[in-house]
């Protein structure tokens, strides 16, 4: 088997740290990582992890990575020569790009990558990252997280975080709304 991103270097069957079965790139230290072998090894994880909904934006994880230079260039399946599909995700300083065959469904991790998912715990459920839902609620995050950040810029972090804190009260209390009625009846009349 080729390197998919590497034209005439050989990939070797080895060991991923930690993980299952792979073909890893001599130069480039990628790796292929086949259905059978994943499903195989994700079988003999437990407890068998339920998450294909994201917890925690990997944007807000603190991270040493840089992705592999290799990292943008488009790259057919070593398997089956479909061209593989990419799913972004986004660190706190930098992003890189996963990939998966649309057919065989095999994994490739560009250098560094497979470490990565393991300290975001997303290696045990590579695939949800490849769906719209994980996608989605990544988006949702962010979102909320950059929202509390701008809130933060503006009243500093103490008066911020009383409001955070008055916000989640307000959620959860069952007459909350009127908590909130009274605070935009205060800001109305001014
Ligand atoms: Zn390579
Ligand atoms: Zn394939």
């Amino acid at each position: 088997m080729e390197c998919p991103k590497q034209k005439g270097v050989r990939l070797n069957e080895g060991q991923l740290a930690a993980g299952p079965t792979a073909y890893g790139c001599p130069e480039c230290h990628g790796n292929w990582i086949s259905t059978e072998h994943y499903s195989r090894w994700q079988a003999e994880q437990s407890p068998p992890e339920r998450a294909s909904v994201a917890e925690v934006a990997p944007s807000m994880v603190e991270l040493d990575f840089a992705a592999s230079e290799l990292d943008n260039r488009a790259a057919l399946c070593p398997d089956c020569s479909h061209y593989l599909v990419r799913a972004r995700v986004n660190l706190k300083h930098t992003a890189f790009y996963l990939e998966r065959c649309p057919n065989c469904k095999g994994i490739w991790c560009d250098r560094g990558e497979w470490q990565v998912l393991q300290q975001l715990g997303l290696h045990t459920h590579i695939d949800s990252v490849f769906s719209s839902e994980w996608q989605n609620r990544v988006r949702e995050l962010e979102q909320a997280e950059r929202e509390r950040q701008a809130t933060a810029d503006k009243l500093g972090l103490d008066l911020a975080q009383q409001v955070f804190q008055l916000a989640e009260k307000l959620e959860n209390h069952p007459n909350g709304d009127f908590g909130v009625a009274y605070l935009m009846r205060r800001f109305n009349s001014e």
